[in-house]
């Protein structure tokens, strides 16, 4: 059994422990912050649209013909395949049940009233029922922030044209006194709707307005608990004799947060030690507890992590690694740090290669219908996903990158993020034993 410590909490991290705890590895988890589950859909985008922005409608086969860096073409689409299943198979076992395959882009209703493609979602985003049935509904709430029903109603309408009637009804939830005073959000109602009475209220100021022809476009709110999530649907279906369909997601992301919280509770199942405000701020190699050793072996001994350093609130921390799964994210979650004309991964202080002239990182506009070439700089891997130099020569022996950390894809452009995320966890685990065999040979060189 080792010790693999896993750097980071958004979906790659807490799928690469749990992972690498079913493989019977002792893992510790050091993480601060929210990653981007918080705000993202919590759906798993395999591959949306390709270079040129043309939707692609297998995009298991459209990964088989990607290029290095990409990670897919690092990491091989049949490794993609396996990891889409594996990720299905546990969270099934968490109660949370994802429907879809890697060989087909289902249409996923946005919170603009527009369909995105995306490959594995919760039955409750399913939307072939938008499109079967005659009526669409969308519900709006009283009080509800960032959720404009009317604009989606007005965007369906004219998606679908003559061939549906859209309308709005608006709902309004008994708040305790007071609330009227600030904002709702769909984490609000989604904990109302928990409730017998909150969805007593649901029903009762809706049952007249559904039928077994209608469908209803509803925020993100059926229930914060995901093991709730498919009875509310099934109740609240059955009450109003109609179909609904959760829009992806809208900030704070209830969906986003349901998975989040489904990993978490599988890495607790699992005894995964999660270690919360434990901001990784540096490592200590092989070769700082060997000053004795001659230079050739030192330098191999510099590329071996031996542990990882913890630091905030004054005090600083080691944790002993055999193995490190580096798990922390682009710009946003500070996986990646950007400068005027640089780029680096701060904990291990991995150079990014960018151009020199910040103009070149991107096209002069945001939506040109192009990759950006920003969001494609990160931490170039090699197949077993260990960190390399520009010469491809591996940089630390016992450390591997997976998620938006990686190099060589637009996540948002063609949308491939979470598809990214879960398949690098699952690939790096896969390939822990070389990484440890590796490790091991360098320690008994030494
Ligand atoms: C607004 C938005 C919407 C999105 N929507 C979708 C979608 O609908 N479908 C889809 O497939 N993808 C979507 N994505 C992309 C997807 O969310 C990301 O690709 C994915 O979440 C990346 O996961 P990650 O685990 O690699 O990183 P993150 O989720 O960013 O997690 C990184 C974690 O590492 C922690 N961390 C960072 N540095 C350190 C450190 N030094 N020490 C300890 N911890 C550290 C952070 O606090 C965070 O917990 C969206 C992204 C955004 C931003």
């Amino acid at each position: 059994m080792a010790e693999v410590i896993v750097v980071g909490a958004g979906i790659s991290g807490l799928l690469a422990a749990c992972y690498a705890a079913r493989a019977g590895h002792k893992v510790k988890v050091l993480t601060y912050g929210q990653g981007a589950l918080t705000v993202a859909g919590g759906i798993i985008d395999l591959y949306g649209y390709d270079k040129n922005g043309n939707l692609v409608t297998d995009p298991l086969a459209h990964i088989a013909t990607l290029k290095k860096p990409h990670p897919y073409a690092i990491m091989g689409a049949a490794r993609v395949e396996e990891a889409l299943e594996a990720f299905k198979e546990l969270t099934a076992s968490q109660n949370y049940i994802y429907v879809g395959d890697g060989h087909h882009n289902q249409k996923v209703p946005t919170a603009i009233g527009s369909f995105k493609p995306s490959c594995l979602v919760p039955p409750s985003i399913q939307s072939d029922a938008v499109f079967a049935r005659s009526k669409i509904v969308v519900v709006g709430f009283e009080l509800l922030k960032d959720y404009y029903p009317k604009l989606i109603a007005k965007n369906l309408q004219h998606f679908f044209g003559d061939s549906k009637k859209v309308s709005v009804r608006q709902v309004t939830m008994n708040w305790p006194v007071g609330r009227e005073y600030r904002d709702v959000s769909a984490l609000d109602l989604a904990r109302e709707l928990e409730t017998p009475v909150g969805r007593l209220n649901f029903v009762e100021q809706l049952k007249a307005h559904c039928d077994a022809d209608t469908t209803l476009i509803i925020p993100p709110v059926l229930g914060e608990r995901p093991e709730m999530s498919a009875a509310i649907q099934t109740e609240l279906e059955e009450r109003l004799n109609t179909h609904m369909v959760e829009v992806s997601s809208i900030p704070p992301s209830v969906t986003g947060l349901r998975l989040d919280r489904l990993l978490r509770n599988a890495c607790f199942n699992l005894g995964v030690d999660i270690v919360e405000k434990g901001q990784v701020i540096g490592f200590a190699s092989m070769a700082d507890d060997r000053t004795d050793l001659p230079a050739d072996r030192a330098a191999a001994a510099r590329k071996v992590c031996a542990r990882l350093i913890t630091g905030g609130f004054g005090h600083t921390h080691e944790y002993q690694a055999d193995a490190v799964i580096m798990a922390t994210g682009g710009f946003f979650s500070s996986g990646l740090i950007t400068q005027m004309g640089r780029m680096y991964e701060p904990v291990f202080g991995i150079e990014i290669k960018v151009p020199e002239d910040q103009k070149d990182w991107s096209h002069q506009y945001l939506f040109c219908g192009q990759p950006q070439p920003f969001a494609a700089y990160g931490v170039s891997v090699n197949e077993n996903m260990q960190p390399v130099d520009a010469a491809g020569d591996v940089l630390f022996t016992n450390v591997q990158f997976v998620g938006r950390s990686l190099a060589g894809y637009d996540f948002c452009f063609e949308k491939s993020g979470n598809g990214v995320a879960i398949t690098s966890a699952y690939h790096a685990v896969k390939q822990l034993d070389e990484i440890l065999a590796q490790r091991k040979a360098v320690c008994d060189s030494l």
